[in-house]
């Protein structure tokens, strides 16, 4: 595809140098790829007693080194992996319980004026069907969404190009927001809409922040300089490392509490990409008052149309190194939500839940307009790539109930204010999973109410009727009386239909 004059002059005013500048060390980003290779080298088969020592520090919710984090990555007896994996599971439930929380993602744009090697909007990729959608077709998306399916909480998705440009981007969350459906017994709302799209200017960013954007995400893909530079066409605006490795830091400055990073993993080395995020983290943390990363996601590379790289790799990721990493990422940035989405089967996703994820998507469609049109196939002329695990909510519930999770459709926190540093402090002090639980058993029986099939309903109330007991059994030392009586009151008035009560 041949870029138009009007596509080459806004490519032109994207990035802002002095919006890169600014937070750099001199000539040097945050990311030195020969320090990351010597930490790797230099902390190899790491013994016993220090790996302990370092799963004891990550149980007290401290963000690890990277010397202790390539101590992990580089353990190699069997036993010791199977430590590491319990201890993730125990650190995932000490900052947010037995709770999971569930998204889906709406693609809204498939136009893109990048040439990613590994995606198929890229722009060379003619076989793409190119589609955006309008407003109208977006509230059609969300009408499904929020109201047959019961999600509360979406990731927005877009390309590069002006035509999703941020304006763009901004109204489409003000349409999803406006939507409000009427269901079985109350009504269906996206409560929280986080947004996966290219880097962008300061300015840019305080346009979403003030349409009240969730999380802002977006991966680095790679942290490799070299691979990036190769899987990133030069004269695209994503080959500029910097831009997009700094886009947080924009994004924390322009007031947006919550930021998320990630990988694509598949493209470079994993135990050299989980060092990338590690850094990307403690660097966060340093220049921002301690907020590090809301979530970190960990996507596998997967087939995709026209798109080289997906066969080119020689770093495709086994599942069994795909476990170590996510377990690895759960200990070494404690306090961070994980993602794990629906690119993986269920099966995988049934392996990897226990390490630490605390989010993950269902019932997912990728195609652009999918969701009201009705179109279950996958066809890879209309998304990006293909996805692993179709099945909807109401079955991916029901598995997490009886694998004895509880799914929490929660988003008081974000708008009581419990974000950025407030949310940071209360999740590595443990004290977040209090107001949370509550809020879980409210949110996840107004949604068992409204959109459960009768089975689910069934084990959901059995996993609802055990959370009220064990906040019961914490009265007084973790709850008041008079707050777990208000919980029951809650209760009530959400089974007599009234909805969105939150602590
Ligand atoms: N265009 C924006 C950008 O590049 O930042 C928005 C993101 S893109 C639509 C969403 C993410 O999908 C990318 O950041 C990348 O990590 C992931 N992705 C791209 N191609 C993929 C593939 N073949 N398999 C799995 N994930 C892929
Ligand atoms: Fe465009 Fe993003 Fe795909 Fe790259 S990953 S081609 S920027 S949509």
């Amino acid at each position: 595809m041949v870029l138009s004059v009007k596509e080459k002059k806004w490519m032109d005013s994207v990035i802002k140098e002095e919006e890169v500048r600014r937070y750099m060390d001199g000539e040097y980003d945050f990311i030195d790829d020969e320090e990351i290779w010597s930490k790797l080298l230099s902390n190899r088969s790491p013994d016993k007693k220090r790996i302990e020592d370092i799963l004891q520090k990550s149980l007290a919710i401290e963000t690890l080194t990277p010397d202790e984090t390539a101590a992990l990555l580089n353990v190699e007896d069997p036993e010791l992996w199977d430590e590491i994996f319990r201890v993730a599971g125990e650190v995932k439930k000490k900052v947010y319980d037995n709770r999971i929380v569930t998204f889906a993602p709406l693609y809204c744009s498939n136009y893109c004026v990048n040439n990613c090697l590994y995606c198929g909007f890229r722009r060379e990729n003619l076989r793409e069907k190119r589609r955006k959608l309008s407003l109208e077709e977006v509230k059609e998306e969300t009408k499904v969404l929020a109201g047959e399916i019961g999600h509360k909480r979406l990731i927005v998705v877009y390309g590069e190009h002006p035509l999703s440009d941020a304006r763009y981007i901004a109204d489409t969350i003000e349409a999803i927001y406006s939507v409000k459906v009427p269901t079985r017994n109350g009504f269906g709302q996206i409560r929280r809409v986080n947004v996966n799209a290219a880097p962008m200017s300061i300015d840019n960013l305080r346009l979403l922040r003030d349409v009240g954007i969730g999380t802002y995400q977006v991966f680095q893909e790679t942290y490799s300089h070299e691979l990036y530079a190769k899987v990133h066409p030069e004269g695209t605006i994503k080959h500029d490392y910097r831009w997009r490795l700094y886009c947080m830091h924009r994004a924390l400055e322009a007031g947006i509490d919550d930021v998320a990073i990630g990988v694509l993993f598949g493209l470079y080395d994993w135990r050299f990409e989980v060092m990338g995020l590690l850094y990307h983290a403690r660097e966060l943390e340093k220049r921002f008052d301690g907020i590090g990363p809301h979530t970190i996601s960990f996507p596998r590379l997967m087939p995709a149309a026209e798109a080289p790289f997906v066969q080119e790799t020689r770093y495709k990721v086994s599942d069994e190194d795909f476990k170590r990493l996510v377990a690895v990422l759960r200990l070494a940035v404690p306090y961070t939500g994980l993602i794990l989405t629906a690119r993986e089967t269920a099966d995988i996703r049934r392996q990897l839940i226990p390490l630490g994820i605390t989010q993950t998507d269902a019932s997912t469609k990728i195609g652009i307009g999918a969701y009201s049109e009705n179109y279950d196939e996958q066809e890879i002329e209309r998304q990006q790539f293909i996805i692993g695990d179709p099945r909807s909510l109401d079955e991916v519930i029901r598995e997490l109930a009886e694998m004895g999770y509880i799914t929490s459709f929660c988003t008081a926190g974000y708008r009581c204010g419990r974000t950025g540093d407030r949310i940071m402090k209360l999740l590595r002090s443990g004290k977040e999973g209090r107001f949370c639980k509550l809020n879980a058993i409210l949110t996840f029986r107004e949604w068992l109410d409204d959109f459960a099939s009768e089975q689910t309903r069934h084990i959901g109330e059995q996993i609802i009727e055990k959370e009220i007991e064990e906040v019961k059994m914490q009265v007084p030392e973790n709850y008041s009386e008079t707050v777990f009586n208000e919980l029951l009151k809650y209760y009530e008035r959400i089974k007599n239909g009234e909805r969105d009560l939150y602590f």
